[in-house]
């Protein structure tokens, strides 16, 4: 059964208005959010992902798996608020979030209010990245399970009135499965796999990299601690999943991170494909969440 999205904000019920600042969308009377409704009622799935360039180009790419003809330039609905990038396509959003999780959880606050003003019924939140591997072949697409934060816990950390809050941290299993069952085809060329994720505020030093400006710890320690987190299951690093997966999982939103691997980090630290090698693998998570969304169109 399709269910509303319900926020965990009682002072939300207290405010007569709400402006979604980073958005620059206006929700005047939320007693009566009609217009809201209209504009995105009919969101089932929103899509986001780095850069607003690579969110264009999923809008585009969704356009014919959608049944959509149109040829025209996609249209950034928040273009006035300067910050995120914002198409629509049908029934899914496509969203730019910025480089980590304090820039998109700006954006992923106003986003499930904004699900909630529109009345959307049970929408999936669905993160598309990239991300380092970590002793898988780059090019390989995981679907992230349970995500890791820097501590190698399975849990996001964060002070909230000066106290440190502590929130579990895992995406749904049966969405992690049904976008592998649905997403994923034999003959892609290229693996897709569910595995834990590892999460950090910072790409260099935060994910074990010697490249970064400073670097107090030797080649041997960082490989060791490359091991463990290959014994926590985690297969891949980047810099959102806990954040995202905490967030989601306590409003009640069925999310996922589908993210592309760019490096095998035992193998070394720098990203040093080719522009080119990078666009085909981006293609690849949108190729696995584009069947995916197509399939929860037909069901
Ligand atoms: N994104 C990350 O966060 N880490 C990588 O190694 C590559 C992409």
């Amino acid at each position: 059964m399709l269910k509303g999205v319900n926020l965990k904000n009682p002072h939300l019920n207290k405010m007569p208005s709400d402006f979604l600042y980073h958005l620059n969308i206006n929700v005047p009377n939320t007693a009566d959010t009609s217009v809201i409704q209209k504009q995105f009622g009919d969101i089932v799935a929103v899509c986001a992902g780095g850069t607003s360039k690579r969110m264009r180009e999923l809008a585009i790419y969704l356009r014919p798996i959608l049944g959509i003809k149109d040829d025209s330039e996609p249209v950034d609905l928040c273009e006035s608020g300067q910050r995120y990038a914002v198409y629509k396509v049908g029934p899914v959003l496509c969203v730019s979030h910025g480089v980590g999780s304090s820039t998109f959880s700006v954006v992923l606050h106003e986003l499930l209010k904004l699900v909630k003003y529109a009345k959307c019924q049970d929408p999936v939140f669905i993160r598309i990245g990239t991300c380092g591997g970590v002793g898988v072949e780059p090019g390989t697409v995981v679907i992230t399970k349970d995500a890791y934060n820097g501590y190698l816990k399975n849990e996001h950390e964060i002070p909230i009135l000066g106290k440190r809050v502590v929130r579990p941290a895992s995406f749904p299993d049966t969405l992690c499965q049904e976008i592998l069952k649905y997403g994923a085809k034999s003959d892609d060329g290229f693996n897709t796999i569910i595995a834990n994720t590892m999460s950090t505020d910072c790409f260099y030093e935060g994910q074990g990299r010697t490249d970064g400006a400073v670097c107090e710890y030797s080649d041997d320690e960082k490989m060791a601690f490359l091991k463990e987190c290959q014994k926590k299951g985690i297969c891949n690093i980047e810099m959102e999943a806990t954040m995202f997966a905490s967030l989601t999982q306590k409003v009640g939103v069925r999310a996922a991170d589908v993210c592309v691997t760019l490096i095998n980090r035992l193998n070394g630290d720098q990203v040093s494909i080719t522009m080119h090698e990078k666009e085909t693998f981006e293609q690849r998570p949108f190729s696995i969440v584009g069947r995916y969304i197509q399939h929860l169109l037909l069901n």
